[in-house]
């Protein structure tokens, strides 16, 4: 399998692999794909649907057989469950809290990084999440590895969540849940949170969104 055309960003939570993959994708003529919107939307129907988050067989069951269809729209891209959108329930605080349970059973990730694959065989890609350069393209033309103080991370999420929920959450619970889901990530056996030994490390405490860009965009010429 040969990924030339695919852009593989991971990093830690609120590292800014979104804000920034979106941008590059779009200067490159490139697709993008933040991968942990599936696996928000598979803990969202989880919840919805009375699976507990302990029960690795039926969520990989429910994973399985859950249609997901990404569909371009005017900013971001939609997330259909089963023919539903349920985009605008993927930043749920609760979604936040179980994801991490959710992702680190083997037989979910096994069914989404086909999925990713598959999507990556079909066009070229900016694709980011955890195990992108690691797992799910080995073969990525570039690999990035985006870091950042967990101060700088835990302020920039405590922004994102006031902003998205239009309440804010103390500053400290922030700083506490995203510790939590960066160790789970971390320390999970399959597929954990880590550069691939071919990433380049950005980071970005001292660069602004745009700075992070041109760096990659740099690495991509
Ligand atoms: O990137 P985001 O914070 O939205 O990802 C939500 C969660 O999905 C992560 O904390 C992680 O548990 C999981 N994830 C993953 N592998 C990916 C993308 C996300 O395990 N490629």
């Amino acid at each position: 399998m040969t990924n030339l055309t695919s852009i593989a960003i991971d990093g830690p939570v609120a590292s800014g692999k979104t804000t920034v993959g979106r941008i590059v994708a779009r200067r490159l003529g490139f697709r993008f794909l933040d991968t942990g919107l599936m696996y928000r939307a598979v803990t969202w129907v989880a919840l919805q649907r009375d699976i507990g988050l302990e029960d690795g067989d039926a969520l990989a069951a429910m994973a399985e057989g859950l249609t997901m269809d990404l569909v371009p729209g005017a900013g971001d891209d939609r997330l259909l469950a089963d023919g539903e959108d349920v985009t605008e329930r993927l930043r749920d605080p609760k979604v936040d809290a179980g994801v991490s349970f959710v992702s680190r059973v083997s037989g979910v990730r096994t069914v989404l990084v086909k999925g990713q694959r598959e999507m990556a065989e079909r066009d070229d890609f900016v694709m980011v999440g955890r195990d992108i350069g690691t797992v799910v393209l080995p073969n990525a033309g570039l690999k990035v590895y985006l870091g950042a103080s967990v101060e700088l991370r835990a302020r920039r999420r405590h922004h994102e969540i006031a902003k998205e929920a239009g309440e804010a959450l103390p500053y400290e619970q922030v700083l506490a849940d995203l510790t939590r889901r960066d160790r789970i990530d971390s320390e999970r056996a399959d597929s954990p949170l880590r550069a691939a030994p071919d990433a380049i490390s950005v980071e970005t405490d001292d660069l602004d969104i745009e700075g992070v860009v041109e760096r990659i965009l740099a690495m991509v010429e």
